[in-house]
């Protein structure tokens, strides 16, 4: 069902067409790392090409965001200003919100595809990051992992309206944001104990 989901945004480079044959995957911000070397393997939005590491990172990403719109879509139907809804419409919205909780990829596998894709932040963002994490820690605010994964979410939606809305610049100018959070993000992360083995 997630590959279903997912087909729309997100489809596989074919090598035999020679137009998508040796393009380099997209990611090129500072933060990440700078331009990454590997060859792109698929494509997001129509527009974007990525490699394996970097693509399932933005495709898990996006298909959570997707998730949780839908999920937030049925919500709005289950609250106390929504007069009687008829027990079976409310035994079916629940069935639907639930379903779209479970189907989605989890917080967990995101971290993972987060670590996996970004695995070693710049000196320079690991020490901006350090020091977030002291003052949120003064302050006793949200972690800057927090507040990354939902800056994160939010360029993942505006970039599936912008991709939906079919403004491509838009769309272009985005992910160039979207790379620095996720990288960040995943710097913030490194201390959770899901770096991958091996
Ligand atoms: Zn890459």
């Amino acid at each position: 069902m997630t590959n279903d989901v997912a087909r729309y945004f997100v489809r596989d480079l074919d090598p035999t067409n020679e137009l998508e044959r040796g393009l380099h995957c997209g990611v090129r911000h500072p933060d990440a790392g700078g331009r990454c070397q590997r060859t792109a393997t698929v494509k997001m939005y129509g527009i974007l090409n990525f490699c394996p590491e970097h693509g399932e990172e933005a495709r898990i990403g996006a298909l959570m965001e997707a998730y949780q719109e839908a999920a937030h879509f049925f919500e709005r139907f289950r609250n106390p200003h929504v007069p009687d809804i008829n027990e079976i419409v409310e035994r079916e919205l629940l069935a639907a919100v639930n379903r779209m909780r479970g189907e989605g990829p989890s917080d967990a596998d995101h971290e993972r595809a987060l670590l996996c894709a970004y695995p070693n932040p710049p000196e320079g963002v690991r020490e901006m990051i350090a020091q977030w994490e002291r003052d949120c820690r003064a302050n006793r605010g949200p972690t800057p992992l927090d507040l990354l994964l939902d800056s994160l979410n939010t360029l993942n939606k505006l970039m599936r309206l912008s991709f939906e809305d079919g403004e491509d610049w838009l769309t272009e100018i985005l992910e160039y944001q979207r790379q620095e959070t996720a990288a960040r993000a995943a710097c913030a992360s490194e201390d959770r104990g899901l770096r991958p083995v091996g």
